[in-house]
């Protein structure tokens, strides 16, 4: 039945081993034979394991919803779907370790299993202590991936993301008013940019301390992200200041996004009844980027749109015309 269990008290030894394997992770064997699904799925769980047993490919998948399983033990001459197709299955669009094991292993080498997506390969006759340490060892080295793939995640989330606001940063700011208006010269499309700076910040800080200031800015970044729609992205582009990029926005597409900015910062942010906080309101500066113009350039006419609005009164949009 081409399962060994090894000479020395394996089972027992296991069994002792068990204790330090973690029982949340969970082992499906796919062979089609019931003999050799029982006995590898009794010795995986006595070292510890979650095991359950299919005789075929289909009834593999079947499981795998209400199974979850961490790794799978798949012999590759199955019934129907062989096994290396079950491992590509396995490996590539459920993410789940595959171990291949074969009886005939003149046909398939450690080569074709990997190319397969499996993590291992194992000739029988199974030796229980070996498959054990490999399952042990593929598993460790899936949760290395994991962590590492959401350390990176989390690294490149901390690295594009305003701390006080949850906004966007002024580096995925550049990013992405870079790649924009690369996509737009090559697709002849538009692109808008709007600048947002708060009006007369300071008097808030002054009057309610900056504890204060850091609650405004939030609500005034909640209030920008419910006013835009996809795929518009807004940024905190520094203190008090914010950005909005419009892809495919024409000027009147921008002047209209800008004038709802506006008036829905001046009335989710009016002052509240009997406090001393003034009401907030916001200047925007928009720009609609014209082919050929760099970045920098962009930015500037929208910033020099922006300080127009101040010059006009503040709580106004006001729209670049060079
Ligand atoms: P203006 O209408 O001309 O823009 O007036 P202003 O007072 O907003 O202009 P100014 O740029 O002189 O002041 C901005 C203020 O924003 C100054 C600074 O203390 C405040 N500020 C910048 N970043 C933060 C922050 O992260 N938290 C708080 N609470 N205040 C900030
Ligand atoms: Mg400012
Ligand atoms: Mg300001």
């Amino acid at each position: 039945m081409h399962v060994h269990l090894d000479s020395d008290d394996a089972m027992g030894e296991d069994r002792a081993r068990g204790a330090a394997v973690s029982p949340s992770h969970t082992i499906l064997v796919v062979d089609d034979e019931p003999p050799v699904c029982s006995m590898l799925t009794r010795a995986l769980i006595m070292a510890g394991y979650r095991s359950s047993a299919a005789g075929n490919a289909d009834e593999a998948l079947a499981l795998l919803p209400s199974l979850a399983p961490d790794l799978a033990v798949v012999d590759i001459n199955l019934p129907g779907m062989s096994g290396m197709d079950l491992c590509v299955k396995l490996a590539g669009e459920h993410k789940i370790e595959v171990l291949l094991i074969t009886g005939d292993d003149d046909s398939y080498s450690y080569i074709d299993a990997a190319g397969s997506g499996a993590c291992d390969f194992l000739p029988k006759p199974i030796r229980m202590r070996e498959l054990i340490l490999r399952i042990e060892r593929a598993i460790a080295a899936r949760d290395v991936r994991l962590e590492r793939d959401r350390t990176v995640e989390q690294l490149r989330y901390l690295s594009i993301t305003d701390e006080l606001t949850g906004l966007y940063n002024l580096r995925r700011f550049r990013e992405a008013l870079e790649s924009e208006i690369v996509r737009s010269g090559r697709y002849g499309h538009n692109v808008s940019l709007l600048m947002l700076d708060l009006d007369r910040f300071k008097r808030v800080n002054d009057c309610c301390g900056h504890p204060e200031g850091d609650r405004v800015l939030k609500q005034v970044s909640q209030a920008i992200r419910s006013a835009i729609r996809d795929p518009d992205t807004a940024y905190r582009y520094g203190g008090e200041e914010f950005t909005v990029i419009l892809p495919e926005a024409d000027k009147d597409a921008a002047v209209c996004v800008a004038e709802r900015l506006r008036e829905t910062i001046a009335t989710e942010l009016s002052s509240p009844p009997g406090s001393d906080r003034p009401g907030i309101t916001v200047s925007v500066g928009v720009a609609l980027w014209k082919e050929g113009e760099a970045s920098a350039q962009l930015l500037e006419r929208a910033d020099a749109a922006l300080y127009a609005a101040k010059r006009n009164g503040r709580d106004r949009i006001s729209i670049s015309t060079s």
